[in-house]
C-alpha cells in the first residue's frame, strides 16, 4: 500500500480509538462513534469543496493548505495542471508561428470545413478575395466567391487540375485555385496570383499569331515565284530543276507550318461562338475521299465505317481539321498498301471517332508527349513526310473545345489507333447507317464531291 494511504489509515484508526476511548469512559460508545464519523465526513466534504473552488479559479491560485491525503491530491492536481498549461502554451506558440508564416505568404491560404464553410484564411486571401473577419467566418465559401465556375469546381470535388478565374474584388487580378482534401473532407485552398503569367501567355500567343500572319504574305509571293520557275523547269539545266523542286517542297512545308500555327493561335484566342449541329457522315465521307486522293499511288486500303448518321454540337471547320489531321497522319505514316480504318460509332458513354492503321506504330514512351507542339516520335521519319509537328496539338485543342478527349493506342510494329471521344450530351444520335451488314461500309466518294468543303 502507498505510504500516504497507510498514514491516512493510521490517522483514521487513531481517531476512532480515541473516540471509542472517550465513549467508553462516558459509557456513550455509539454516540462517540457517530459524532466522530460525522466530523470525518464533514471534513472530507469541506476538502472536496475547497478542491472544486480551487479548480474553478481562472488563474491557478495558491495551493490550499491541508493535511493528510488531501495535501497529496492538491499537490498532484497542481502538478498535472501546470504540465497541461505548459503543453497548451507550446501548442499555442506553434499555432502562432504557423499563422505568422502563412500570413507572410504571398499566396492565399484558406481552410474550409467539410460543409463548405470558411474556417480560417491568411492576409493574402483577404486581399485577393475581399474576405473580412469576423463576419465571413463560418460563411459558405461559394457565397463569398460568387462565380459559377468556382461553384462547379468546388462542388465537383475533382481537384486534379487547378482552376483559373478573375478575383471577385478585382477583375484585373487572375487567380489560380488549388484545392486539397484533408481530414474528414475538409479542404485546404491555395490561391496563387497568375496575372503576370497570363499576361506573358497572352503576349506569347499574340507574338506567334502576328509573326505567322506577317510571314504569310512574303511566303505567298516567294511560293508564287517558285511555282512559276517550277513550270519552266524543263528548259533549265537539271541541277536547277532539283534545286527548284527542293525550294518548292520547303516553301510548301513553311506554308503548312504557318497555316497550323495560325490555326492553333485561333483555337487558343478566339472566343467560342454559338455551336452548330455538325453532320458527321458527309464530313467523314469527304475526309475519306481526300485521304484516298492523298494516298494516290501509295495505294492504301482506306475504309469508312459509320454506325449511325449522328450530329455533334460543335464547330464544323475545327472538327474537320482535327479529323483530317488524324486521318492524314495515318496516310502519311502507314507504309504503301497499308490498311486504314476510319470509324464513327456511339455507345452509352458518348460518340467515338477512331482512325486505325497498321503502320509502324509508336513507342509507348512517346505517347504521353505526342500532343506537345513540335514533338515528333521519329524525326527522321518525319522529314520524309514533311509534317509540322503541330497536327496532334491542334487535334487536342479542338477536342478540348468540344469537351472531348483524345485516346491513343499504339504499339511499335503493330500500328496505331487514335480516337476522339465525345460526351453524350454533345451528340444527337441519328438513324443507323448499317443495321445488318457487319462488313465495313466503304464509301466510294470521289474527292471532287467535297471540293470547297474538304
Ligand atoms: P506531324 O506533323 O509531324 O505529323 P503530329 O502532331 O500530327 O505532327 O504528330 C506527332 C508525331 O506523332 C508525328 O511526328 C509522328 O511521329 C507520330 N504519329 C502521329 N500519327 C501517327 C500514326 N498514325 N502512326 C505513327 N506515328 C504517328
Amino acid at each position: 500500500m502507498n505510504p500516504v494511504w497507510r498514514r491516512e489509515l493510521r490517522r483514521i484508526l487513531l481517531l476512532l480509538s480515541a473516540a471509542l476511548g472517550v465513549g467508553y469512559h462516558f459509557n456513550q460508545m455509539e454516540l462517540a462513534f457517530a459524532i466522530t464519523c460525522s466530523i470525518y465526513i464533514i471534513w472530507q466534504w469541506l476538502q472536496l469543496y475547497r478542491l472544486q473552488k480551487w479548480l474553478q479559479q481562472e488563474q491557478a491560485g495558491q495551493l490550499p493548505s491541508t493535511i493528510g491525503i488531501w495535501g497529496g491530491i492538491f499537490r498532484e492536481t497542481q502538478r498535472l495542471q501546470q504540465r497541461s498549461q505548459k503543453h497548451q502554451q507550446r501548442l499555442q506558440a506553434i499555432i502562432n508561428r504557423i499563422q505568422d508564416s502563412t500570413a507572410a505568404l504571398q499566396d492565399a491560404v484558406l481552410m474550409v470545413d467539410s460543409q463548405g464553410n470558411l474556417e480560417w484564411w491568411n492576409r493574402a486571401a483577404g486581399d485577393f478575395l475581399g474576405l473580412q473577419a469576423p463576419v465571413d467566418v463560418g460563411q459558405p465559401i461559394t457565397n463569398l466567391i460568387r462565380n459559377p465556375l468556382f461553384k462547379d469546381y468546388f462542388d465537383g470535388v475533382h481537384y486534379d487540375e487547378p482552376l483559373s478565374i478573375p478575383s471577385p474584388v478585382n477583375p484585373q487580378l487572375q487567380l489560380q485555385f488549388n484545392i486539397t482534401l484533408f481530414g474528414r473532407k475538409d479542404r485546404l485552398m491555395l490561391v496563387h496570383d497568375i496575372t503576370r503569367l497570363k499576361q506573358l501567355e497572352e503576349m506569347r500567343k499574340d507574338f506567334v499569331a502576328n509573326v505567322s500572319h506577317e510571314l504569310r504574305t512574303p511566303l505567298t509571293v516567294v511560293s508564287g515565284y517558285i511555282e512559276t520557275m517550277d513550270m519552266a523547269a524543263e528548259s533549265l539545266p537539271p541541277r536547277w530543276g532539283r534545286m527548284i523542286s527542293q525550294m518548292s517542297q520547303q516553301s510548301r512545308r513553311m506554308e503548312n507550318l504557318i497555316t497550323d500555327l495560325l490555326m492553333l493561335s485561333r483555337l487558343e484566342t478566339s472566343h467560342q461562338q454559338q455551336p452548330d449541329q455538325v453532320a458527321i457522315t458527309p464530313m467523314l465521307q469527304c475526309i475519306a475521299a481526300d485521304a484516298r486522293a492523298l494516298s494516290g499511288e501509295r495505294n492504301h486500303h482506306i475504309s469508312l465505317d459509320i454506325q449511325s448518321d449522328d450530329q455533334i454540337k460543335g464547330y464544323e471547320d475545327e472538327l474537320r481539321s482535327a479529323f483530317s489531321n488524324l486521318v492524314f497522319n495515318a496516310v502519311k505514316y502507314t507504309q504503301d498498301g497499308g490498311n486504314i480504318r476510319i470509324r464513327w460509332f456511339h455507345n452509352d458513354d458518348g460518340a467515338w471517332f477512331c482512325v486505325k492503321d497498321d503502320g509502324p506504330g509508336i513507342d509507348q514512351h512517346h505517347i504521353p508527349r505526342l500532343t506537345e507542339r513540335f514533338y515528333r516520335a521519329d524525326p527522321s521519319r518525319n522529314n520524309q513526310t514533311g509534317g509540322t509537328g503541330l497536327g496532334l496539338a491542334i487535334v487536342k485543342h479542338v477536342l478540348l473545345r468540344h469537351q472531348a478527349e483524345l485516346e491513343i493506342h499504339s504499339e511499335l510494329g503493330q500500328g496505331s489507333e487514335f480516337c476522339g471521344h465525345f460526351p453524350a450530351d454533345r451528340c444527337e444520335y441519328g438513324p443507323l447507317v448499317k443495321e445488318q451488314n457487319p462488313e465495313l461500309l466503304k464509301e466510294d466518294i470521289s474527292a471532287d464531291c467535297c471540293e470547297g468543303r474538304c
